[in-house]
């Protein structure tokens, strides 16, 4: 079985590398604006798909953060709602889940 945490912790950072590079981007577009408004169109544009891709990276990293806690507060191969051991298979598919299947499910 492959080192959970080892994983979680890889996932981690380059989720906050990529949080980083999304908002660089955003700031640099900040400091340079444009003469043509068409441009600024398209700008505005790629900015709204940065933004959404800063705020998925952005929860991914919450649910990773949330893992980690629990792993490291020795709960972590537990469902958070009921408490029932997490199938290592789902574990080792989905490493930043923190419910069992049968939870996942709406
Ligand atoms: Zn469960």
């Amino acid at each position: 079985m492959t080192d959970r945490k080892a994983v979680l912790e890889g996932l981690r950072d380059e989720l906050i590398e990529r949080i980083d590079r999304y908002r660089a981007h955003k700031e640099r577009r900040g400091g340079a604006l444009d003469k043509d408004i068409e441009e600024q169109a398209v700008e505005v544009q790629n900015d709204d798909v940065v933004d959404g891709l800063e705020r998925e990276a952005e929860e991914e990293l919450a649910q990773v953060m949330r893992a980690l806690a629990r792993l490291e507060a020795g709960e972590g191969d537990d469902c958070e709602r009921c408490g029932e051991p997490i199938d290592p298979r789902r574990l080792q598919a989905l490493p930043y889940t923190t419910v069992c299947v049968d939870c996942a499910e709406p």
